[in-house]
């Protein structure tokens, strides 16, 4: 195929009106294949990487089933999302047994016309129970090197994240033998967390590279107390996931989280739950019953419950915060692609990746979605 006339995004130098070519598949320099896309009037960004959601169009990834997978990575590319991680939630190790089995069986199935499932983020249970947020309180447990290597042997080498709390028992240690293990390739993300900043400094120089949710469900960063925040500032290394939603974070903290970590470090993520792309009402996360009303989503006590937004949807909202295209673009695309590895495939537009991508409007409104070179959805 050969794309043209389109303002096309390359991470070192923003946006350019340039050609772009594929071939079976993968972005090449020349094509022999006939397809001419004419993209005007259409930026073409790298098709989405979402490594943090729970789930969407009425499942959840709890749910261990495959038809649910299936249904959530056809939303997703629906949405512009080509490549999924999706994550569980806290949860018994038996239930994230099943979900690791069924996310590796899955993986191994045709995915055409669906998002590719890239990984599994476990969300937990290595958590803080003071800062649980919505995960369930009844399954967090203490780190337990042990059954990471169980469900990464489940999962079929598919985890790609797991959060950790670095102040509980154990927990230091637990990021020292993951990172001198097989398991070393998983990326330790500090999160659900009540810790300060000399523990978490600790935590990212044995070896943690990643925190979830920045902000959120974690100690505020003060003056005095920079906490997990003023941590992963002083540790270049790490990236930091953010939730925009308009929901979770003001946008005036957006814009500084962009001016203080810079568009390289930060992983835009919808955190989304089953109810993103229904309507109001009531539905259940990890466990737990949530009430969905507009763009919040929260337990019965008020506390937010993950959100009803799609990445594409965090993206725009950045974009409306003042932050600009070529940032948001980087922190949904690229960025996510490399927190957890896969970017020598996935991520941008570079030639030998997978030819997955996007085309927006001047808008932002969606136009077509193309994963390995062929069209999927067309808006
Ligand atoms: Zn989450």
């Amino acid at each position: 195929m050969k794309i043209i006339n389109g303002l096309v995004f390359h991470e070192d130098k923003g946006f350019t009106r340039e050609t772009l070519y594929t071939e079976g598949g993968r972005f090449s320099l020349s094509s022999s294949e006939d397809t001419i896309l004419d993209a005007e009037n259409c930026y073409v960004i790298p098709g989405l990487v979402d490594i943090h959601f729970h789930g969407c169009a009425g499942h959840d990834f709890s749910d261990a089933s495959p038809d649910g997978l299936d249904a959530m990575a056809a939303y997703q590319i629906s949405q512009g999302v080509t490549s999924i991680c999706p994550a569980s939630m806290t949860l018994a190790p038996e239930t994230l047994q099943d979900i690791c089995r069924c996310t590796s069986d899955f993986s191994r199935k045709d995915n055409i016309g669906i998002s590719r499932l890239v990984g599994i983020n476990l969300e937990g249970p290595f958590i803080s129970n003071a800062k649980r947020g919505a995960q369930n309180p009844d399954y967090i447990r203490q780190a337990d090197f042990a059954l990471l290597g169980q469900l990464q042997e489940c999962a079929g080498g598919l985890v790609k994240l797991v959060t950790l709390a670095p102040e509980t028992p154990g927990a230091l240690d637990f990021i020292r033998q993951a990172k001198q293990s097989d398991l070393r390739d998983i990326s330790i993300s500090i999160g659900h967390t009540q810790s300060d900043y000399d523990t978490a400094m600790e935590a990212f120089g044995c070896g943690a590279d990643h925190v979830t949710h920045l902000f959120n469900a974690m100690p505020a960063f003060t003056h005095r107390a920079p906490g997990v925040i003023g941590a992963a500032f002083d540790s270049p290394g790490c990236f930091v996931e953010i939730i925009c939603d308009g929901i979770h974070i003001d946008p005036s903290v957006i814009r500084a989280a962009f001016a203080m970590f810079g568009n390289k470090r930060i992983v835009l993520i919808s955190d989304s739950m089953r109810a993103t792309g229904l309507s109001d009402g009531s539905y259940t996360l990890g466990g737990l019953n949530v009430q969905v009303n507009g763009s919040l989503a929260t337990l019965e006590d008020g506390t937010l419950a993950g959100s009803v937004t799609t990445l594409l949807d965090c993206m725009r909202r950045a974009v409306s915060m003042g932050i600009p295209l070529e940032s948001a673009v980087q922190c949904a695309t690229i960025n996510p692609a490399r927190s957890i590895h896969i970017d020598s495939n996935y991520g941008s537009l570079e030639v030998g990746k997978a030819a997955d991508f996007v085309l927006l409007d001047k808008d932002l409104r969606l136009i077509g979605v193309y994963k390995d070179g062929k069209l999927v959805t067309r808006h």
